[in-house]
Order: C-alpha cells, then structure tokens, then sequence
C-alpha cells in the first residue's frame, strides 16, 4: 500500500458540480488520483426533524439523476463517483477496506444541523485514524459566523441583515483552474479506481420510469449541472426575464422568475457563481434578484444560528397556537393536497406542485397561509407534503417559509385567495392552466367560481355552475368564518 500514490478523497454533499467546487478544485490541484465519496443516509427520513435534510419523493428523483450525471462527468475526468448508504461509521469502515493509500479527505462545510454533526463525527474518525482533512468554507456568500450587529448579536431580520451584507464584498473562490490529469493518473485510474466498490444508482431506485408520478416532473425538468449551466445562462442572458424580474416575480402565470431553486438546492450550480453572473449583466437595477437570492443565504444564517428550528421545532412545534385536531383535519389536508379545496388559486399552486415538482413563491406563501390560518392546519403537515413533493426542497428555505408564516407574519395578516389572483394572476391564466374545470370561467369569475368566498365582489351576476365547472368542489371552509377564527386563535397564541 505504501507503494500506492497519495489519493484525495473529496466527499460530497449538496455541492454536485464540478465548476467552482473548491473540494474538488484543490483535490483536483494535488496532481495525484481522486476519488468522490456520496454517502446517503435513508434512515433520517424516518426520524423527525432530520428527515428535512435527507431527499425524498421528487427530490430523491432529482438527486438520483444528479449523481448519474456527475458521475459521467467525473468518470470522463478518471474520478470515480463511489455511493455508500447507510451509517456514517459503517461507510467509513467500507472506504478504510479499500485497497488504496487514502492520504486526505476534503469536503466543503454544511450549514445544515445533521450535516454539521457529521462533520464533527467525520472529524473525529479522521483524527483516529491519523488522516488528515481539510474543510473549505465554500457554499455561502457569507460566513454565519462573522455577520453579527454592532454589538455582536445574530440577525433575527431580514432586512438589517441585508443592509448589512450588501455592503460586503463577496469572494467567489477561484476553484476552476485544475491541471489535466497526468497519464500516470489516468492509468492508475484504469487499474484500481475504476472497479472500485460502490453501490449502484440503479439499486438506490434510479430508473427512467420511476416513481410513476415523475412522469409529469421528467418531462419539466433536467436535473444535473449541465442542465443548472444552461439555465443560468438562459436567465442571465434573457434581458426580457431579467429586466421583468423586479416587476412580474409575483406573477405565478408569467415566466419570470429563474426556476434555479432545484439546481441551487443540490448545489449544482455554484451560489457565488450565480451571484457574480447577476453582479456582472448590465441589466439595470437587479438588486431585486440578488435580494431574493440573499433570502436563500438568510434561512441558512437562521437555521446555522438557529439549528433547534430542525431538531426541536420540526419535531412537533406549534408555537402555542392551537391548531385542529378534530376527525375533519386528514380530508380537509387531503383536499389541500389535491388541489381540491374550491379556491382556484390554492389549488392551481397545489396540483402544479404535484405535477412538476415545482410552486411560484407568491401561490407558496398563499397556500401555506390558508393551509394554517382557513383551515387552521398544523403547519408541520404542510412542510411534510412539500418536503415529499418539492424537487428543491431545502431544509433551511421550507422551514423558513412556513415559519414565517405562522411565526412571522403578524397574526392579523390572512391572505385572501380570492383578492390575491385577482391581483397577480387578473385574467386567471395560471388558474385555468392548473385548473381546467374553470377553463371556461370568465376574468372575473374564475377567482371565485360560486360567489362562496367574496360573496360581496362583483363576480358576475350568475353563480350556476357550468357543466365542467360542476366536478370543481364548493369551497371547503367558509372563509369569513375562518378567517375569524384564525384571528382568535393566533391572537391567543400570541398572547400566552
Ligand atoms: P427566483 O425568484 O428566481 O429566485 C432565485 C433564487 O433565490 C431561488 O432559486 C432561491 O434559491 C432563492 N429564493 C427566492 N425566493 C426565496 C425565498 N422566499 N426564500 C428563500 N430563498 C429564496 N425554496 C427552496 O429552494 N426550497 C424549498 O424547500 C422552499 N420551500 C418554501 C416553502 C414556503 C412555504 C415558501 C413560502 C417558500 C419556499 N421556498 C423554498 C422559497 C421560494 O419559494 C423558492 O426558492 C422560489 O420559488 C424558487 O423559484 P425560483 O428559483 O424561480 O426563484
């Protein structure tokens, strides 16, 4: 063995890129082999809390297709991609056995609470066994430790926080300058990385028709860099999306946004990389984008500041408002789920979300809202089914948005479905996409097809219900009601 070349082994995490990956860089710098190391623990999602760091559902299928690709991309650069599932101690075991002279480990820091404690334990096996590491602060703009107030304090708003980091300077690292790998690399590649033990993608459930609700999310989206590249560009270079961002973001029908969340939350595409790409187009005041993407780095700031928001509050935390517990809860939840809760815009945000994997963040917040204020439902229950059904869910921004919701938000604040299409989506046009009972609805009715909600609005004059419109359901809550009894309750919550 002491006759082997030094190996670095790079362990990745949500930094699935080979572009501005400082790890890889640096591994890729030391002129000798390389290998990667994913390690997947499927045994979080069962427990509370942590399940909001391991991917399930649609983000389970994305990550599968990430690693495939990465894979590729690394095998044509004589890296071998090695996947081991399971206990970090037995994994650790399992590299320990393998036939090579593993002489450093080197990853890029996690925020998340598990991933922190990984480190540490990772840390401390390394330490054991005499191997060296080396850590690199690389996934944020800004590290958590060093953004504090005038007398030392975490920023528990967004706002100072921003004024605060928008006044740094941020260092994109300088990580793709890589030599080519040497011959005697590529050979050593041949005779040992190649076959090295790892597990497969396709026993982890990598298929092309799997699981069959992805049909729809398949056909949405491309998960992988090349893919996150690409979009990044078609953002950047689209002066329209770009000059509307600020003025359409709010639009759920309007293509406006970047949809870079699912690559950004796998960290395929580099944050720095997408902040210096903004920085750098001559498109006018894009402070809006940067402040958005500065909303990402805040949840992360809470959550590294804050990590009992996973560890306790996932668990079970209501924050002292009495939600339902009454037998409605799982068919109200349900209807919730499917789309069918007889207010056109939730359920046009619900059934997109089911279909691509994917909801606008202004129809995000509006469901998340009536989900916990109209049918007062336990916002847990809602951060579950997102976390099943989001290709980017991200422990710190799902927690984040609904806590802000119930936590943040002042209680009075209840967003009225019916007022809020009527103001982003005015024609209805993501309602009838989403929605195609109401197709035939006109501008002004289709926000409240039954004159249940706002019976006091203009709506139209008859609220007879057309043949296709007869299978959309009546709203299932009375919303004045339930507005009412929002307020009381988070009122009471408030005060105790
Ligand atoms: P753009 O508008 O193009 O923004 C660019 C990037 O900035 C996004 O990709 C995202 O990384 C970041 N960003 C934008 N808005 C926010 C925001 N409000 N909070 C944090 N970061 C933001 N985002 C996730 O990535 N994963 C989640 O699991 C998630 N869950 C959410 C749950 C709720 C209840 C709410 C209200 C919001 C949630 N968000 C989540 C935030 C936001 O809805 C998405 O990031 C955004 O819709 C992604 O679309 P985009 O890439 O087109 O965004």
């Amino acid at each position: 063995m002491s006759q082997m070349p030094p190996v670095t082994l790079v362990w990745l995490r949500r930094d699935l890129r080979v572009h501005h990956n400082q790890a890889l860089a640096y591994a890729r710098q030391q002129r000798g082999p390389v290998i990667c190391l994913y390690m997947h623990h499927p045994q979080l999602a069962t427990v509370p809390g942590s399940r909001f760091e391991t991917a399930v559902g649609a983000a389970y299928w994305w990550l599968l297709h990430s690693l495939d690709q990465l894979r590729q991309q690394l095998s044509s650069m004589y890296i071998p991609l090695v996947l081991h599932r399971g206990e970090l101690e037995h994994i650790f075991k399992r590299v320990l056995k393998y036939p090579l002279n593993i002489s450093q480990w080197v990853w890029n820091r996690s925020y998340f609470p598990h991933q922190r404690h990984l480190d540490a334990e990772v840390e401390v096996l390394l330490r054991t066994h005499g191997i060296s590491y080396k850590i690199f602060a690389s996934s944020l703009l800004y590290d958590p430790e060093l953004i504090k107030t005038q007398s030392q304090r975490v920023y528990n708003q967004f706002s100072p926080y921003y004024n605060k980091v928008k006044t740094l300077e941020v260092v994109v690292p300088d990580s793709n300058s890589c030599p080519e790998s040497s011959s005697a690399t590529r050979q050593f590649y041949q005779d040992y990385l190649r076959g090295l033990e790892s597990e497969s993608l396709v026993e982890w459930g990598l298929s092309t028709h799997q699981p069959s609700w992805t049909r729809r999310i398949r056909q949405e989206w491309e998960p992988g860099e090349r893919a996150g590249l690409k979009a990044v560009a078609r953002f950047v270079n689209s002066t329209q999306s770009a000059a509307d961002y600020a003025g359409n973001r709010d639009k759920p029908a309007v293509n406006a946004t970047s949809k870079l969340s699912p690559y950004l939350a796998f960290g395929e595409v580099s944050h720095h990389w997408v902040w210096q790409q903004m920085r750098s187009v001559a498109w006018g005041d894009n402070s809006e984008f940067l402040r958005q993407l500065t909303w990402r780095e805040y949840s992360i700031y809470q959550l590294y500041h804050h990590p009992h928001m996973v560890t306790e509050e996932a668990d079970t935390s209501s924050y002292g408002i009495a939600f339902r517990r009454d037998a409605a809860v799982a068919t109200d939840f349900k209807a919730w789920c499917q789309g069918m809760t007889g207010y056109p815009l939730v359920d046009a945000g619900m059934r997109e979300l089911y279909a691509t994997g994917w909801m606008h963040n202004r129809v995000r917040m509006i469901v998340a809202c009536f989900l916990t204020k109209n049918l007062l439902i336990h916002w847990l229950h809602g951060a579950r089914w997102f976390h099943d059904t989001l290709v980017d869910a991200c422990v710190a921004n799902n927690l984040a948005g609904w806590q802000w919701i119930v936590k943040v938000m002042p209680y009075y604040r209840i967003f009225n479905p019916v007022l809020q299409s009527q103001k982003f989506d005015p024609e209805g046009v993501y309602i009838k996409t989403w929605v195609p009972e109401l197709a035939h609805c006109s501008s002004i009715t289709v926000h409240d097809p039954y004159q249940k909600i706002l019976p006091s609005a203009k709506t139209g004059s008859s609220p007879r219900p057309s043949a296709s419109q007869q299978h959309y359901p009546w709203p299932i809550v009375d919303y004045k009601l339930s507005r009412q009894r929002a307020l009381q309750v988070y009122q009471s919550a408030r005060q105790t």
